[in-house]
């Protein structure tokens, strides 16, 4: 669970009754430092220094705020809009995804407008009577590390429980899923485990849930009926690579295996960085092994409207060859949803 060192509320977030919960559920703990701002001096508060220092500081900052713009952001190709309940996260791996959009916002942020927030899902879903709308409740966080403050998840799982063309996703590296074992979920959630290779999680993955903490988690949410996914990310190509992804996926088996006929859907995420992330990464990580250098990539423009750097085309194949092969010989039943 995330315990910050400091708190800041948004004065706006007090007139919720989630922003008041979570400041009275903070005010009783004694080593956590209440501030209360205005939205746009969240900056200037997290002490500027270094990057380093400022990335630290930043990581310790819950920011209890409201979100507002009305509109989502789309979310190809995990989903069709973003559910923005909360921003950043406690973790600190070198390869976040989050260094690109967040690099200057390293604090967890957490959006107590909950059912305004909410009632916009609702309009999107309305806007399409006739299909299935799919939300991406992690997009830029990992919201599970700050549930237990937010019970955000917990929300929003009943809420889609309710909207029959309506479902909700989200990713987590943590495990802390009692809280949503009991929810009548009615399978319109799905929750995804992002796992990687032992070795992998312990030199990047810093302050998140263990591989074996996340697969008994997966075990718990797989009784509780969820719909289960498994996004294997960031996969790198190394001495030994495809012995290690073989040996997760073999040990994943082995970890859900109470329940062999569930459905798995699997999403593999190779290792790519923007130009952007690597000054960010070198510049907190400065003793960083994370392979990133361009001359060994290739650069491909994204859908955000900038370029990264990813593995060359010989190396995505043996990849994709390689995944496509293994996850179904070890999981017949399962579903790969893509491979990028
Ligand atoms: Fe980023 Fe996910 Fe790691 Fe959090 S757990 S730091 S969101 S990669």
């Amino acid at each position: 669970m995330f315990v910050p060192k400091q708190a800041l509320f948004d004065k706006r977030a007090l007139n919720y009754p989630l922003g008041v919960h979570i400041y009275d559920q903070i005010k009783s703990k004694e080593n956590i430092k209440i501030i209360e701002t205005s939205g746009n001096k969240i900056k200037s508060i997290i002490e500027n220094g270094d990057g380093e220092n400022f990335y630290k500081k930043g990581k310790q900052t819950l920011v209890v705020g409201i979100k507002t713009k009305g509109e989502f952001q789309t979310c190809k190709p995990s989903a069709h809009y973003q559910l923005p309940l909360v921003s950043g996260c406690m973790g600190q791996c070198e390869y976040c995804y989050l260094h690109t959009q967040l690099g200057t916002r390293p604090y967890v942020k957490v959006n107590v407008n909950i059912d305004e927030i909410l009632g916009q899902a609702e309009k999107y879903m309305a806007s399409r009577p006739n299909d299935i709308t799919i939300f991406e409740g992690a997009a830029t966080s990992d919201p599970l590390c700050v549930e237990r403050y937010t019970q955000a998840l917990e929300t929003s799982i009943r809420f889609f429980a309710d909207h029959p063309n309506g479902r909700f996703r989200f990713v987590t590296k943590y495990n802390n899923v009692e809280e949503l074992l009991n929810i009548d979920h009615r399978n319109h959630t799905e929750i995804r485990f992002s796992i990687n290779t032992d070795k992998i999680i312990k030199a990047y993955e810093h302050h998140t849930a263990s591989l074996s903490q996340r697969l008994k988690a997966a075990g718990k949410v797989i009784a509780a009926g969820y719909p289960v996914g498994f996004l294997i990310a960031p996969v790198f190509v190394y001495d030994g690579w495809q012995q290690e992804y073989e040996q997760l996926i073999s040990n994943l088996k082995d970890s859900v295996s109470t329940n062999p006929s569930h459905l798995f859907f699997f999403e593999i995420i190779t290792h790519r960085y923007t130009p952007r992330a690597k000054s960010i990464i070198t510049e907190i990580f400065p003793n960083t092994t994370l392979p990133m250098s361009d001359e060994e990539r290739q650069y491909k423009y994204g859908q955000f409207g900038y370029g990264k750097f990813v593995y060359p085309k010989e190396n995505m194949n043996d990849i994709k060859s390689f995944f496509q092969e293994k996850i179904p010989f070890y999981f017949p039943e399962s579903e790969i949803k893509y491979i990028v």
